[in-house]
């Protein structure tokens, strides 16, 4: 090929987060020519990855086997399948990737990323419980492998890998090149333009600026969009919002990721022929901060809960099963948003919040991000007499907390950042009546029930569940309250694919040339989780299509 290897290439993949990383590594291994487009600088190599807590949903591991756990594909198929409640017609690619995915996951996913230096913490982690029935949405059992490093430790070794392609010139990079068109003549895709950004040496994560200082042009055969979402982008969230299941948006969001996370692809990859489907379908948490020392515009952290805390909505009533901390993420927030208020309220003893409070994202779990026993020893089970450091300075110096001796006060304080007043009596009647449960370890109150089963997991016993004991009694204060806010975070729907991660039009024919892996492709097919995730199955999805696209005979 005579044209100048700087503009020509077999495959463009727009985007360097982790969906674009690994089909980038992949092409690379096959000799193919790749330029790799990114509208931030290069030191936001990894995107949305680099912050999240590497927790990848895995199934039947020597880590769920050592901690106890009997897992198997057909169980998980059932989690899978029990919370995506696949009723379109237009699931079949979806539920096609659901599918392969579970293979994956239960199969070759652990050994290929071992090989390439991965590990996990031993404790695996048992997210979105479910807690309404054997058939509903939810796991049976821990499935959430923290990476050791966790997000960073996931980019890393497709970082390395990036850098022998980049050096050897089979990869090119280009940051600041933010794509606006795809090139599509005669049916066929011939590459993508945009404009050139202004340099930015914005710390990673942060806003940069979008001033454009050229215009550039690129020319392959096969486009790969690896955009991401659309969670950054609250106006979008709001208009592709299910207001006939969950009712009307939330009037006030923060952002569970960073402002490149803007949705502005996905309407130019439709343009080009690819199809969205289920944009509906989104997983927003109920758990959310006000960070105190934001990296990203109105910047929000997740809290993820062990199951203790008691939990109100903004009336000061009680959330009932399965709206127990970590169990049900779409039916929470359904029910938060039924008040008529956006936000809802953890009502908690120091003993909870010092076992259970964890907070999601790699730069608020310092200890495990920096991949050192020695730290995570220190943070985690050495810090008597405080939660860990992250979280006792959110509880110090966090808007949403609330921190007192007693009852009085606590609502008191909880009333100077409510929009509607609580009531003492009313909260007291409901933790006393709570309180009055946990002296046996059966009980008839279901989050006690649900506290006592957490604990027959050794990894909830050791690390994240605290032994049942009275909110309201003294010695285990000080009391705590905290305001919860609405979370943006992942899209579950996206561009509809093939199992090549090939895009298919809305006349359901493949479009030649044009992919989508990712969060841009709902993690595969247009959103294979239908509309509830398990959790770790963003990454896992990310790494999947990105590999299925890396891997096709499809791009020649
Ligand atoms: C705090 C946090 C914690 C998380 N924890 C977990 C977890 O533990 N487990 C899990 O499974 N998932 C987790 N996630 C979700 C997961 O990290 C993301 O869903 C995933 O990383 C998305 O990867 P992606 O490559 O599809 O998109 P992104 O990471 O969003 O990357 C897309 C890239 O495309 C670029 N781009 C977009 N449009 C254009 C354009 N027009 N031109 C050029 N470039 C463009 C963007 O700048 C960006 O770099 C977490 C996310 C966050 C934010």
């Amino acid at each position: 090929m005579s044209d100048s290897i700087d503009t020509h290439a077999d495959v463009i993949i727009v985007g360097a987060g982790i969906a674009g990383l690994v089909a980038a590594c992949e092409l690379g291994d096959r000799g193919k020519r790749v330029i790799l487009l990114d509208q931030e600088p290069a030191q936001f190599l990894g995107g949305q990855a680099h912050w999240s807590l590497g927790g990848l949903f895995m199934i039947d591991t020597p880590e769920q086997r050592r901690m106890g756990i009997t897992d198997s594909h057909d169980l998980a198929r059932r989690d899978w399948m029990g919370s995506a409640q696949f009723d379109r017609a237009g699931d079949d690619w979806p539920k096609q990737w659901a599918r392969a995915y579970l293979d994956f996951a239960a199969s070759e996913m652990r050994p290929w990323l071992h090989e390439m230096g991965m590990r996990w913490f031993p404790i695996v982690g048992w997210a979105e419980r479910g807690g309404s029935g054997a058939e509903g949405h939810g796991n049976s059992v821990p499935r959430f492998h923290v990476t050791w490093g966790t997000g960073p430790g996931v980019v890393a070794p497709f970082a390395t890998r990036l850098q022998a392609h980049v050096a050897a010139g089979r990869v090119i990079c280009r940051f600041r090149h933010q794509v606006s068109h795809i090139i599509v003549q005669a049916g066929e895709v011939k590459g993508v333009s945009g404009e050139v950004l202004a340099a930015d040496s914005a710390p990673q994560g942060a806003k940069t600026n979008r001033q454009e200082i050229g215009e550039f042009e690129v020319y392959a055969p096969s486009v790969i969009v690896a955009s991401g979402g659309i969670g950054g982008n609250l106006d979008l969230v709001r208009k592709n919002w299910p207001r006939d299941r969950l009712g009307a948006p939330p009037e006030n969001m923060v952002a569970g990721v960073p402002f490149h996370v803007d949705g502005r692809m996905i309407p130019i990859a439709e343009a080009a022929g690819g199809h969205v489907i289920n944009g509906d379908r989104m997983w927003h948490y109920t758990e959310g901060l006000r960070n105190w020392d934001p990296i990203w515009p109105n910047h929000g952290i997740r809290i993820l809960p062990g199951p203790s805390s008691m939990w109100f909505d903004a009336l000061g009533n009680r959330l009932q099963a399965p709206c127990l901390p970590g169990f049900d993420t779409l039916a929470t927030l359904k029910e938060i948003l039924k008040t008529g208020y956006d936000y809802s309220w953890f009502v908690l003893s120091q003993k909870i919040i010092e076992k259970e409070f964890a907070l999601s994202g790699s730069e608020q779990n310092p200890d495990l991000t920096s991949g050192k026993w020695l730290e995570v020893i220190r943070a985690r089970l050495m810090s008597r007499g405080g939660a860990p450091a992250p979280v006792e300075a959110f509880k110090k110096h966090g808007q949403d907390f609330v921190v007192a001796d007693t009852l009085a006060e606590l609502v008191e304080g909880m009333n100077r950042i409510a929009e509607v007043p609580l009531e003492e009596t009313h909260l007291r009647r409901q933790i006393e009546a709570r309180d009055a449960q946990v002296d046996n370890p059966f009980a008839k109150d279901a989050q006690v029930i649900a506290i006592n089963a957490a604990r027959n997991y050794r990894g909830d016993r050791l690390i994240r569940t605290a032994k049942p004991h009275r909110i309201l009694e003294r010695k285990n204060g000080p009391l705590i309250a905290v305001r919860l806010n609405i979370l943006t975070r992942k899209t579950l729907g996206g561009l509809q694919t093939n199992l090549d991660s090939q895009m298919v039009g809305a006349d359901g024919t493949a479009v030649p040339g044009l992919f989508a892996v990712g969060e841009a492709a709902g993690f595969g097919g247009g959103g294979y989780h239908g509309y509830n995730a398990l959790e770790g199955t963003f990454l896992g999805g990310c790494l999947f299509s990105g590999r299925q696209a890396g891997r096709s005979d499809l791009i020649a």
